[in-house]
């Protein structure tokens, strides 16, 4: 499969300045694209990278914040043609669906539109996937672990403060994509920042981790030094992710 970065903006600072590109993830598993998050601007970065908005099969949107759902509904409109194909599967939670997030008149043009639950199993083509339990953020949030096609498991911790249960509900993942918002924690704050992110891989022990998803201090700090100093303190391989980054996992 292959990863493409097309944000990695975090926090309300580095998305409202577009310090970062913002338009979250895509997955290229078995030739088919599943967006993940798709946050302010990721119609143009999609056509910027040369991804045609209609190849989108699958839809998952963790959370209702802008940042991960700004253009949910121009993309759902793009890949349905304006409504003439019927296209796309969506997977949302329950409270970014209730607060409108994606129009009602858009909603009869997909093919399916999936409520993500605690601790459910989905699946879309070529496209696996479960969730965890709720993570502690101010919205409705979910983590997900995905089954790749070799069998290895890719996890995606979305927005969400420390919590010990974090790790249990990430045992067993080859791969890791945290979202790293905070260098340090803040009171109050429903982020990750980088002790908690430290405490979590020393457990976990993924193969490869991949931090995105900066805030202002993540990104005063430098990501790529960050990932640097992670590494060679946990001995684990670490990198900080950058917009239009690719990486292929197997
Ligand atoms: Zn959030």
């Amino acid at each position: 499969m292959e990863i493409l970065f097309l944000g990695t903006a975090g926090a309300r600072y580095v998305v409202a300045k577009q310090f970062r590109a913002s338009g979250g993830l895509l997955f290229f598993v078995n030739g088919e694209i599943t967006l993940i998050d798709p946050g302010p601007g990721t119609l143009v970065y999609l056509s910027k990278n040369r991804i045609n908005p209609e190849r989108i099969k699958n839809i998952i949107v963790t959370h209702k914040h802008l940042d991960h759902s700004a253009d949910l509904n121009i993309i759902c409109d793009a890949l349905t043609e304006g409504g003439f194909k019927r296209r796309g599967k969506l997977f949302i939670t329950e409270e970014a669906l209730k607060e409108g997030i994606l129009l009602p008149y858009l909603r009869d043009n997909l093919e399916e539109i999936h409520l993500l639950k605690e601790h459910e199993n989905y699946c879309s083509g070529a496209l696996q996937f479960k969730t965890t339990c709720k993570l502690v953020h101010n919205a409705e949030n979910y983590g997900v672990q995905f089954l790749l096609p070799s069998g290895k498991r890719l996890g995606l911790i979305s927005d969400t403060a420390y919590f010990e249960e974090l790790k249990r509900e990430f045992e067993g993942c080859d791969y890791l994509i945290m979202n790293l918002v905070r260098f340090e924690a803040k009171e109050g704050v429903l982020h990750l920042s980088v002790e908690d992110a430290k405490r979590l891989l020393s457990y976990l022990k993924p193969e490869i981790t991949i931090i995105t998803h900066f805030g202002m201090t993540m990104l005063r700090s430098k990501p790529s030094l960050v990932a640097k100093t992670m590494s060679e303190e946990l001995g684990l391989k670490v990198i900080s992710a950058f917009d239009n980054m690719r990486v292929s996992l197997m």
